[in-house]
């Protein structure tokens, strides 16, 4: 039997979630459950694929091909479930699905309303493509009180009557402030957003609170009183000094044995937590220090980069090392005498992004990077940018550039018109839709006997997720590899280039699709494990 829980947020955005929900995820399988995760975003986009990271923060792509939110990054790094298109819909997906239903007749003549053909549209996602899982966790953006909110609020108001309290439960997060002038954490705004959600006929079975100090046991039970949960299901969500903490903590407060309780699971035997415990010892203590400098343009929003932050975060539990991360806009490189910021550095990453503004900027870093032996990753627009690189001063392409951004002499990356899905071939246009169109997800990748990454991998077939418009030219391969960039790994019918590296550096390597979204703290990417151990011993020698 399936049980769903259902996660909404109160008081103020941005409390953690995503996180939370990843979090019980956890929790739930180091009880041995089978767990899968979801997430209902109220907003119009159809996904978030148009949207810039600066607004939404990163885009997590999925091996099948789906542009979503970033948390299903965090749902992923916790419990290791590989997430699905089905498990993120947006309010604009839900409509485009009515609406196109309602243009092919399927209504029958209906008048189409918010309840029920929005609500039953919404249940029928947070439903669907369920198979041995023992509970599927729904997480609902934004919080309690938008408007964009109240179908997502109404459907789960309805999911949870028509499955009974024995299959669903609804757990809210919320926030005590504390304030300072009366020396306490105040449990007002959460009775008000709790208040919130009864009016829409919801009432809560948990209340996760977060707070930056502990809660004493009078506040607790003033919620419990106020909010109609027993006091044992009001959980202190405290502030940890990692996220990998959180899972340990939750439980330490009780979350877990809570939900046990509330579905009539057995509870008494504790959960096998040593996968976390183990991760937060090292985090805790490592046995040195790197800095790396990430190059990129959004670091403005650090959310955009999230996955690729834990990535290199994993990168450093495998070595034994606390990874330090310097962000900086690439802008600041255009002018080349800027580049000497990135002296001390012990490795530089260029990940992905788009357009011009800030190109110039990485082309430097990666310039610096080579020519100073100093360990570089490139990730997709970071590895496009390194062969532009290359190809200018070190294979006489002084015209190098990218058609991303307007028509070049020496279009060293260009766009894609057309490949290989499966056994399908792929066509696109200049003037194509942006949305949903570029080529997404996993797709395997070919790796050249003797190069660095086939060591790396360890094996001669990858697969890894992409999200890319344009590619490197292959038709340049042969100049750049007679300069000395090898083409390290190609899609297998040998037209697309996937990896490139330079031998004879002490560590440098492009890839054209995303290892971060892959990494997880209990399975650190093998590329950013490599990376980190490179940065580790150039590190030894400056
Ligand atoms: N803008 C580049 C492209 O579309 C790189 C994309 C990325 O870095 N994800 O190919």
């Amino acid at each position: 039997m399936t049980r769903f829980i259902f996660i909404t947020g109160g008081v103020v955005s941005s409390l953690g979630k995503g996180l939370a929900s990843a979090a019980l995820g956890a929790l739930l399988q180091s009880r041995g459950y089978r767990v899968r995760l979801r997430k209902l975003d109220p907003y119009l986009n159809v996904d978030p694929g148009t949207m810039s990271p600066t607004q939404h923060g990163e885009v997590f792509v999925t091996d099948d091909g789906a542009e979503t939110d970033l948390d299903l990054g965090h749902y992923e790094r916790f419990t290791g479930v590989a997430a699905r298109r089905g498990d993120n819909v947006t309010t604009g997906r839900i409509y485009s699905d009515v609406i196109a239903r309602e243009r092919r007749g399927d209504y029958l003549g209906k008048t189409v309303q918010v309840i029920p053909h929005v609500t039953d549209a919404i249940k029928a996602f947070a439903t669907a493509d369920v198979e041995d899982e023992d509970f599927v966790l729904c997480e609902i953006g934004g919080t309690v009180g938008d408007i964009e909110s109240l179908p997502f609020l109404e459907a789960i108001r309805q999911l949870r009557n028509e499955l009974g309290s024995a299959r669903a439960m609804i757990i809210h997060l919320t926030l005590l402030p504390y304030i300072p002038s009366a020396g306490e954490l105040k449990t007002k705004p959460t009775q008000h957003s709790v208040k919130e959600l009864l009016s829409v006929g919801i009432q809560p079975d948990v209340l996760m609170c977060r707070s930056d100090r502990p809660i004493p046991e009078a506040e607790r039970a003033k919620i419990a009183l106020f909010c109609n949960v027993r006091a044992e299901a009001v959980i202190p969500a405290l502030d940890v000094d990692t996220i990998y903490q959180v899972p340990v903590s939750y439980h330490a407060q009780g979350l877990d044995v809570q939900v046990c309780r509330y579905f009539n699971l057995p509870h008494d035997e504790e959960p096998d937590l040593s996968r976390w415990l183990n991760i937060v010892e090292r985090v805790r203590n490592p046995e040195g220090e790197v800095t790396i400098a990430v190059v990129g343009k959004y670091t403005s929003l650090i959310d955009s980069y999230k996955s690729l932050a834990e990535a290199l975060v994993h990168g450093g539990i495998a070595n034994n090392v606390k990874v330090r991360l310097t962000w900086i806009d690439s802008q600041i490189f255009e002018r080349e005498d800027t580049v000497h910021h990135l002296e001390g550095v012990h490795g530089i990453l260029v990940p992905g992004g788009f357009g011009e503004r800030g190109s110039e900027g990485m082309i430097n870093a990666a310039r610096f990077a080579r020519e100073r032996d100093v360990p570089y990753l490139g990730i997709c627009f970071g590895m496009q940018m390194a062969v532009i690189e290359f190809a200018r001063h070190k294979a006489g392409l002084e015209k190098a550039g990218s058609s991303e951004f307007g028509s070049q002499e020496a279009p060293l990356v260009g766009l894609m018109t057309e490949w290989t899905k499966g056994n399908e071939r792929v066509e696109r246009t200049a003037c194509g839709d942006l949305g949903g169109t570029m080529r997404l997800g996993a797709y395997p990748c070919q790796l050249i006997p003797g190069s660095r990454v086939r060591e790396i991998y360890g094996t001669e077939m990858i697969s890894e997720r992409h999200r890319h418009r344009y590619e490197v030219n292959i038709d340049y391969k042969e100049r750049l590899e007679a300069a000395g960039l090898l083409f390290s790994g190609l899609s297998p019918d040998g037209v697309l280039p996937e990896i490139v590296e330079i031998p004879g550096h002490s560590w440098f390597v492009g890839v054209q699709f995303h290892p971060e979204l892959r990494s997880k703290p209990f399975d650190p990417h093998p590329l950013f494990t490599s990376f980190v151990q490179a940065a580790v011993a150039k590190s030894r020698l400056v």
